[in-house]
């Protein structure tokens, strides 16, 4: 589903990140954590193109994102992203942001759009604020919005960068709870970006450690927590939980 291979990433003169390698398969759900400042977000975002890459191959569902002609649009249909602070269209209400790609890019007949929004909605536990403008509803609520506005795209994989950071700690966990139902279901494929370790723990088959820019663990999610190898993971656990 997402490969890369000797990926290297440079803002300017500074070098993000360093000579990554990592494959993630279909269905997997890997949790991406490390020190503030060490690429977790650049990696994330190069997935989606969101940020370029200078060096090595990346490749996301079948599109070599190292070649110019992909199609950056064409690849963010089957790449969906949730971002800290959720991204809802201020100006159009909950349903409407959840049926406004489907519209535009899918055009599916309104009615069907419509329906699939209320059911996603519910799904996260909203659907009586459908009809609530962004600035009416609480933020665990947008970012249950966000996530029902990924899904309406029926995306191969999910992207989270850091889903739960510019919320209220009473509503961490319906948000954490949605996120973790969604990425149970059998097909999908996710990577989260996250300081919520018990969270980690909970959903994650696979945890990701990265630091300086270039990834020093990736390991099961198990033997990660239990055993960390290096001295730089044990040092950050030991800070963190
Ligand atoms: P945090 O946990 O604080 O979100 P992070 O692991 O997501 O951190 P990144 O945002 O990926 O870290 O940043 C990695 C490095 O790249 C940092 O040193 C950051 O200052 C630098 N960086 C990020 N974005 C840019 C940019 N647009 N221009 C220049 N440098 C950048
Ligand atoms: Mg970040």
């Amino acid at each position: 589903m997402v490969e890369f291979r000797d990926v290297q990433k440079f803002y300017g003169k500074f070098h993000a990140l360093h000579n990554i390698n990592l494959q993630i398969d279909q269905g997997e759900t890997v949790v991406l954590i490390g020190p503030s400042g060490s690429g977790k977000s650049t990696l994330i975002r190069t997935i989606n193109r969101l940020e370029s890459i200078q060096g090595g191959k990346l490749i996301v569902n079948n599109q070599d994102l190292s070649n110019p002609k992909t199609d950056s649009n064409r690849l963010r249909q089957d790449v969906g992203m949730v971002f800290q602070h959720f991204n809802l269209y201020k100006n159009k209400n909950v349903l409407e942001n959840v049926m406004l790609a489907p519209r535009i890019v899918s055009h599916i007949p309104e009615e069907e759009n419509k329906k699939q929004a209320l059911h996603l909605l519910d799904m996260v536990g909203v659907a009586d604020k459908a009809h609530n403008m962004p600035a009416q509803i609480s933020g665990g609520q947008k970012q249950r919005v966000a996530i029902a506005r990924s899904l309406a795209m029926h995306p191969k994989l999910l992207l989270f960068d850091e889903p739960t950071s510019a919320l209220d700690p009473e509503m961490i966990d319906e948000v954490l709870q949605v996120i973790k139902k969604i990425t149970s279901a059998s097909d999908m494929t996710s990577l989260i970006v996250t300081h919520e370790m018990g969270f980690a723990k909970e959903v994650a088959n696979r945890v990701i450690f990265m630091d300086q820019g270039q990834i020093v663990e990736d390991d099961d999610s198990k033997s990660f927590f239990e055993r960390p190898k290096t001295d730089r993971a044990q040092q950050f656990l030991s800070k963190i939980i």
